[in-house]
């Protein structure tokens, strides 16, 4: 049975007690670190870019300086990969770090709606309030609502960066409606997660803590319970455990769960009981470490930690061949990427000479810094009916259609591969292939008639 959840599947209420030890310490500094970065990141730029932008509108990722698109699918493939064997590999040497010490929901949970909370109203529901302390909830409320606001702006960031947000913050919410709409779910959405729903969302809805049981061996560092030292527990003086059963690591855990029922999964290894066991032990004047960081093997049979595992080895072996092979797909990319389109009810023509005359759509990429004035001719023996001039911002990306002039006799089983040649006034030069299609046979009476066509290509690497 879930911690959260009583016998009859009500939600349980969890009022942790904070203990300020050294892990929670710690914790502190590199959580507010990471504040400053989630706050601060969508308004840094790098060479004219935003640092990192996820920029769902013009489907592409900006990643310092880099711009992937849905085209670049090899490299997106790479990039997600490289993100996923990093979690996997932390996961395998410090177990469920991610979520106590990096995690957005942690971070902002524990150190700023908790901490509010606790300052105007203590640990406890609205439904037991402090006496005399009636108007402390409004000012909670509202100062969840700002946080929110806040927190919800800076996401919202991440995705559109950080001018446009700017420009709509100051302006009337009637001229960016979906922004605006987009902005009150969001609030909304963090209001409820973090006003109300709180830890359940790691033991209930986050998949990371049900992967821990394959990521995870029994060498990895977690939080545990030193079985052998504590049990059997009880009063001090009736046992010879060093547990005295004081729960004090029970009611500070923000999952409200006993650490001392071994790995679970709604730990997320925030070390609270760690701080919470510590102080008891030092009033005891006993030996701290009783609940603290070790590996399953050295908790429970005292064995030293082994770094040296199959796992640890062979994440960052394969994280070493995924960076370089993304790297060097990187390095190799081309100045401007070429995109075949499908073009709606296209058709293809058949002069009375003979010619074939297919219509083709691209879209061409800049991925660098400079704007470019492109052209776009066809790779000899081709020949287009006309040359055109694309114009692509620093970044940008526009459509062009041009007509290519074919031989009937050039296609086999009704399609023939042609080039392309891109080139701008920078000496940028892409040659890329393009699909046409054509007629299957060459019947005399299908001059002037129509085909179908196309399938979609890409070029540039
Ligand atoms: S058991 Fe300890 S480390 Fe795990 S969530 Fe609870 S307090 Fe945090
Ligand atoms: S805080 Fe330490 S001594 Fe107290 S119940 Fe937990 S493990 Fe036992």
């Amino acid at each position: 049975m879930l911690a959260t959840m009583d016998a009859q599947g009500h939600r349980r209420w969890l009022e942790p007690t904070l203990t300020k030890g050294v892990w929670w310490q710690r914790r502190l500094v590199i959580a507010w670190i990471l504040i400053a970065v989630y706050a601060f990141v969508p308004f840094v730029e790098f060479d004219g870019l935003p640092l990192v932008q996820f920029d769902i509108p013009a489907r592409r990722l900006i990643f310092f300086g880099t711009i992937l698109r849905p085209t670049d699918t090899i490299l997106l493939a790479l990039f997600t990969l490289i993100i996923f064997v990093s979690i996997f590999w932390l996961t395998a040497i410090y177990g469920r770090a991610w979520c106590g010490w990096m995690c957005p929901q942690t971070i902002y949970l524990e150190y700023v709606y908790r901490p509010l909370q606790v300052l105007l109203v203590g640990t406890r529901r609205p439904a037991t309030p402090r006496s005399g302390a009636a108007w402390r909830y409004p000012l909670l409320g509202l100062l969840y609502i700002v946080v929110s606001a806040h927190l919800s702006n800076t996401f919202i960031a991440w995705f559109v960066g950080a001018q446009p947000l700017t420009s709509w913050i100051f302006k009337s919410p009637t001229e960016h409606p979906v922004a605006f709409t987009t902005f009150l779910l969001m609030t909304a959405a963090i209001l409820f997660q973090f006003g109300y729903f709180r830890e359940q969302l790691c033991s209930i809805v986050c998949p990371y803590g049900r992967f821990q049981s394959v990521l995870l061996d029994r060498f990895s560092l977690i939080v545990g319970y030193d079985a052998k030292r504590g049990e059997p527990r009880g009063k001090r003086g009736t046992t010879s455990g060093h547990c005295v059963d004081c729960s004090m690591c029970v009611r500070t855990c923000p999952a409200g769960i006993d650490i001392r029922r071994g790995l679970q999964m709604e730990c997320v290894h925030c070390t609270q009981c760690i701080d919470a066991c510590d102080r008891v032990m030092v009033t005891l004047r006993l030996p701290t470490g009783l609940i603290r960081y070790g590996s399953q093997e050295n908790l429970e049979l005292g064995t030293r930690s082994r770094w040296l595992r199959p796992r640890v080895v062979i994440y960052p072996l394969l994280l070493g061949v995924l960076i370089t092979v993304f790297s060097t797909l990187l390095f190799m990319r081309t100045p401007i990427a070429l995109t075949q389109l499908r073009i709606q009810d296209e058709r293809v023509m058949m002069e009375s000479t003979g010619e074939i005359r297919t219509p083709v759509r691209v879209r061409l990429d800049n991925r660098t810094s400079q704007s470019m004035r492109c052209e776009i001719a066809a790779v000899a023996p081709d020949l287009l009916v006309a040359e055109a001039t694309v114009l692509l911002p620093a970044f940008g990306s526009a459509d062009a259609e041009v007509i290519m002039r074919s031989e009937a006799s050039a296609f086999a089983m009704g399609r023939r591969t042609a080039k392309l040649r891109v080139s701008d006034e920078h000496a940028h030069q892409l040659d890329a292939e393009v699909t046409l299609l054509g007629p299957m046979t060459l019947p005399p009476e299908k001059s002037g008639r129509f085909f179908d066509s196309q399938p979609q290509k890409t070029g540039g690497n």
